[in-house]
């Protein structure tokens, strides 16, 4: 494009011309929202005018955005070193934050594998789980994992996710996985008796712990989760615990794995991992799992890396990120926030249109109560976007499903009218 045009046209109509977008039909997409800067919990756009970012932009800025303690952490470290090969070599980034990482997660987490976003760090967790088997020279092949999981979008966190429409045009391509329900008091005794019948078979169990976000903010108990990991100890079933939402404060505790005493082999974690600012994922092991792999046998090696594999800025931010959540302010507000959600949920949790009002720590989710059918979710889906953007929130529907999740540094002011329009929509909708 030329520089005339590029002065000519708005940011925008050049989008328009030359990007894709995630997650969107672009034959009718809504005209994008061109955001030229953030700070704590605001967006703003080109003609300046703010949005409180209610999702913390797709569930990962936890801080709040452009947190100057993470930017000059970040600005000192791609002056020294920006970028080195992860193979045959190593840097203080990536050793301070697995040294980090590892002393607030279950003592049984031992190792750090690193690549770069949620659905790698699944798709490393799962290698892990079947070359476990492999190297040992046991036929262990299934995957067990929850109805409506959600573990990213590349081919092995699809084949363990839920089907459903986004997966329906790979399906033949997916690899097969055993669904259960997730767990209640009633059907836990059904569940154990499930898995002992086919345990012998069984890789790994892959699951996202007491919060299944994309499926709609779907939450189950700690309680019945503890005691199916149990049984999974007991049935020699490896378990990959997903944390690339739930970690990092989201729950209302350090990592979902807090609010449980079992612990599992291998977890994920991404996400809020950098603070939101730079992309990173994690896999963390075992030691059994970690000793599996070391042999004098090179085939038994863990074949897998990316270019960016333990990028020197992404540790740094994500080690600057701890940092921040391991201060008493963040605690403080972490609390604040679940406390002041607890309060709404019982304001609201008798109104006519709240089918359900739930909440597992900061995550806050509200249940449209709908009397037609499921395509009419798709219109009210984008009622609510529209209506919510338009008050200057961002906000994100899973079809009937509203959520607010927002960085922690939110103030009283601004989640109070989040929750007034809220109340508002509830009237309208
Ligand atoms: C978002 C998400 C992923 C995928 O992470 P990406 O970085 O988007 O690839 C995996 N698991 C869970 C539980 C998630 O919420």
């Amino acid at each position: 494009m030329s520089s005339i045009e590029q002065d000519i046209l708005s940011l925008t109509e050049r989008d328009a011309r030359v990007i894709w977008h995630p997650y969107t039909q672009m034959l009718h997409a809504i005209v994008p929202t061109a955001i030229v800067s953030a700070s704590g919990s605001d967006l703003f756009d080109e003609d300046g005018k703010r949005y409180i970012d209610a999702i913390s932009s797709w569930w990962v800025i936890i801080h709040g955005h452009s947190h100057p303690y993470i930017a000059d952490r970040v600005s000192a470290q791609i002056r020294k070193l920006d970028q080195v090969i992860f193979a045959g070599f190593t840097h203080q980034p990536a050793v301070e934050l697995a040294e980090k990482l590892l002393d607030l997660l279950p003592e049984n987490q031992q190792k750090v594998f690193y690549t770069d976003n949620g659905s790698t760090a699944v798709e490393v967790a799962l290698k892990m789980c079947m070359q476990y088997w492999h190297n040992q020279g046991q036929s262990r092949k299934m995957v067990l994992a929850f109805h409506n999981g959600y573990h990213g979008d590349t081919f092995g966190a699809m084949s363990v996710s839920g089907r459903s429409a986004w997966t329906a045009p790979f399906d033949a391509y997916l690899f097969e996985v055993i669904y259960i329900d997730t767990p209640t008091a009633e059907n836990i005794a059904d569940l154990k008796k499930q898995i002992s019948a086919m345990s012998d078979q069984l890789a790994c169990f892959v699951y996202e712990p007491l919060v299944q976000g994309s499926a709609g903010m779907l939450m189950y108990g700690a309680k019945e989760l503890d005691e199916l990991m149990k049984h999974c100890r007991k049935e020699q079933v490896l378990m990959i615990q997903d944390e690339v939402f739930t970690g990092f404060g989201r729950t209302g505790k350090h990592f979902a794995a807090n609010h449980l005493n079992e612990a599992p082999d291998v977890m994920c974690f991404s996400k809020g991992l950098t603070g939101g600012t730079m992309p990173l994922g994690v896999t963390t092991c075992s030691e059994d799992i970690y000793n599996a792999f070391l042999s004098k046998d090179k085939l038994k090696t863990l074949f897998h890396g990316h270019s960016f594999t333990a990028n020197p800025l992404a540790c740094t931010a994500a080690s600057a990120s701890i940092d921040l959540l391991l201060m008493e302010d963040t605690q403080r507000n972490i609390e604040r926030i679940c406390r002041r959600h607890a309060g709404f949920i019982h304001r609201i949790g008798e109104h006519m249109r709240v089918e359900s009002a739930r909440q597992t720590g900061t995550i806050l989710a509200i249940e449209w109560r709908t009397e037609t059918g499921t395509s009419y979710f798709d219109d009210l889906r984008n009622l609510l976007y529209d209506y919510f953007l338009n008050k200057g929130i961002l906000m994100r529907p899973l079809g009937n499903v509203i959520y607010i999740l927002p960085p922690y540094c939110i103030s009283d002011e601004d989640l109070d009218y989040v929750y007034e329009e809220i109340e508002g929509a509830l009237e309208l909708y």
